[in-house]
Formats: C-alpha cells, structure tokens, sequence
C-alpha cells in the first residue's frame, strides 16, 4: 500500500521534474549541457513509485539528486519522514548517503549522524545508536539529547555503571537535576550486588542513592531488604517502619515483610504491639492497611483483621451490593463465616486487577515498577486507592 512517505516522494520526482523542465537543470547535471526537458530519470522514478516499488523508487532519487546546500533540507525531511512513519530502514539509507558527501559541513555531518543514530535506536540497533551517541556526546550542538539518548540506552541494556557516568555530565551540561534518576541507576547496582549477596557493595550504592535529593525511597526500601537478608531484623524493622511512616504508599511493600519478620521470630504478640502503636499515631492508616491486606492476603493478627473488618463494614461501594451488616447479625461462627467469604472475594479480585499506576500516563501493573515501562519515568507509579478499587468492584461485582 502507498504510505505518506511514498505519496512524498512522488510529489519530489514531480516537483524534480518541474524544476529540472523549468530551469533546464538539475542537481548533478548542472554541469552538462541543457538536459532535455522532460528528463527520462524522472519518469523511471515515478514508474518505480505507480509499480509500489519504493525502495527502488528510493535508490533512484539518491542516485539522482546529489546532496547539497539547496537540496540537503529535503533530505533531511524525508528521511525523518521515513522514520517517523516506521521505515527505518529507509530513513537509515537516506541518513547514510547525506553522511557520504566529503564536502559536508561539520553541522550538517552532527546532524545527520544524529538522524542515523536516531534510526538505530528506532530499528533496535542499540549497539549502533550508541556508538554514534557516544561520539556526539564528545562534542557536538546535540550533547545534551545524545547524553539523554544514551541514559534511555544504558536504561534498556541495564548497564548501570554506564547510565550514572552519562547522567551525571548530563546533570552539567543541561544544568537540570537528575538526582532522583541517578539514585535509581545506584539502587539498580545495589539491589544487583544484594542478588550476588555482595552486601558491602550494595551498601556502598545505597549510601550513594540516598545522597542525592530529591530522595528516593527505594533506597531505604533497599537497604531494609539487605538488613533482612542479613539477619539483622532489629534495623529491617526499624527501616520498614520508618518507609510506612514517611511515605505510606509503600505499606504494600513495607507491610508484609514485617508481618513476616515478626512471625519468623515468633513474635505474634510483639507485632501486634507494633501495629497497635503504628494505627493508633496515625488512624487514617487502617484502611491502607486492611487494603493491604486484602492484596496480600495477610490474616489471623488481630490488629491487621480489624482493619479489615472495618473497611469491610463501612466500604459504602461494597454496602450497595452486600448487606454485610446482615450477613454479620448472626451468631458468631456464621459472622465470621459471611466476613471471611467477602474477603476472600475481594481478594480474588483484587488479584486479578492492577495494583500500580503511573500517574504520569496511566500504565499499570501488578507489582510496583520503579521505572514506568510506558512513559520511562522514575518512581511515579502508585498502588491503586479505594477509589480505583470501587470501580473494579463495580465492574467486577457479578464474582462475588
Ligand atoms: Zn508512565
């Protein structure tokens, strides 16, 4: 099918042909005697073009019109048209033959090797792109967006060491603060080096994440998970407590590994404590916390499970479609019985159904991603609030 692309370079060849028949010249023949005025080239570019074939159609316009200061603007727009379109590797060989003239400017050579390392990166080609990134990185009127390219680069390949070296002479060049970003690229290296159980150097990345500002939770959340990991329950706590207080939206992430500590030590009575003490210096926090629950599926801690029961009991959604203060009127055996029935609905359904989103462009998912596979950004996921969690009941109530 003809694409806007090849509906463009129909409209050069009859544009070409209009020139080359109004002035008597053209590109390359300028040289020559007065060509004649309807020139056969012209005419086998378009033929290629009625015939669908455009990359020979391509080939032949290059082959054509040679690249110089009058015509490198309409190179240029192709070729980024090609690109834009998905026809990378159009776009490739039309930045390639610009890159070909000796005699080009160092401007227009930044440019067009910034044009062909955008193709790469569009057709997949990171080693390419990178390549060309690195080199207009060195020096070039496009330092700032090949050290943005390539930070987007090292992201996708994961090389970390990599993307702090770039983001922080971006931090320079561009005179903007990539703290929060950077402290992820050292969270990335701590949480590796944890993996390979190297713990003094995740310590070291995780110091190095939490110098920066703003600061990113995920450094604390880090450096409790390698508390955990080592045995040292008494700082995991302390620092999983510490995140439920200072940023209550990580309760999902923090709530669970508590619970859990607690419970491998046999402590039942001392988590309850702990949660009694976290409800009772900030109430609005039941919710979350029966929220998480339900997510989790944590139960049989008294403190967590009157969360639960009352978010249960006075969720005005779920009122609209069970009585549960009539479920719950009866003896106890059967109150117990109706509660834990829609519980284990909301459970279910709460599995089935999105957790995280990015509150940049909406991207969800079920477990907490620090970058936004969608939009790129860092850290703007946050876990779905009851409002979200009405709706999916509203959609989903014919389960229960
Ligand atoms: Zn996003």
């Amino acid at each position: 099918m003809p694409t806007e692309s090849t509906f463009l370079l129909a409209g050069l060849f009859l544009l070409l042909a209009a020139a080359g028949w109004a002035m008597g010249r053209f590109g390359e023949r300028d040289e020559e005697a007065a060509p004649p005025p309807l020139n056969i080239d012209y005419l086998k570019g378009l033929n290629f073009l009625l015939n669908e074939q455009t990359d020979q159609a391509l080939e032949h316009f290059l082959r054509m019109v040679r690249v110089d200061d009058k015509t490198i603007e309409t190179h240029f727009a192709l070729g980024s048209l090609f690109r834009r379109r998905g026809e990378v590797d159009r776009a490739i060989r039309i930045h390639q033959n610009i890159i070909a003239r000796p005699d080009l400017a160092a401007e227009q050579r930044d440019q067009a090797l910034y044009s062909l390392a955008k193709d790469y990166l569009g057709a997949g080609l990171l080693d390419r792109a990178e390549k060309l990134f690195v080199r207009l990185a060195q020096g070039s009127r496009f330092q700032v967006q090949a050290l943005e390219a390539l930070c987007g680069i090292y992201e996708q390949e994961r090389d970390w060491e990599k993307a702090i070296e770039s983001g922080q002479r971006l931090e320079v060049l561009g005179g903007r603060s990539l703290a929060l970003q950077i402290a992820h690229y050292h969270c990335e290296l701590a949480e590796a080096a944890a993996a390979k159980k190297d713990y003094a150097s995740a310590r070291k990345s995780v110091k190095k994440a939490q110098s920066g500002r703003p600061r990113t939770m995920r450094g604390a959340l880090t450096r409790a998970h390698i508390a955990r990991d080592t045995d040292d329950n008494k700082t995991a706590l302390k620092l999983y407590h510490r995140i439920i207080d200072e940023n209550t939206y990580l309760i999902a992430e923090a709530l669970p590994e508590i619970v859990s500590i607690y419970e491998r030590e046999n402590a039942t009575a001392e988590l309850e404590s702990a949660l009694q003490a976290m409800l009772k210096k900030n109430p609005e926090m039941n919710s979350l916390v029966a929220y998480t629950a339900i997510v989790n599926d944590l139960g049989g801690i008294p403190a967590i499970d009157d969360c639960v029961e009352q978010y249960m009991l006075n969720e005005p959604t779920l009122g609209e479609f069970v009585d549960l203060q009539q479920l719950t009127e009866g003896a106890e055996g059967s109150r117990e019985f109706a509660l834990a029935k829609v519980r284990g609905a909301l459970s279910k359904l709460a599995s089935a159904t999105p957790r995280y989103q990015c509150q940049e462009c909406g991207f969800s998912s079920q477990r907490l991603l620090w970058q936004c596979p969608s939009c790129r950004n860092w850290e703007t996921q946050r876990p779905a609030s009851r409002v979200q969690f009405d709706t999916v009941l509203q959609h989903s109530i014919t389960d229960l």
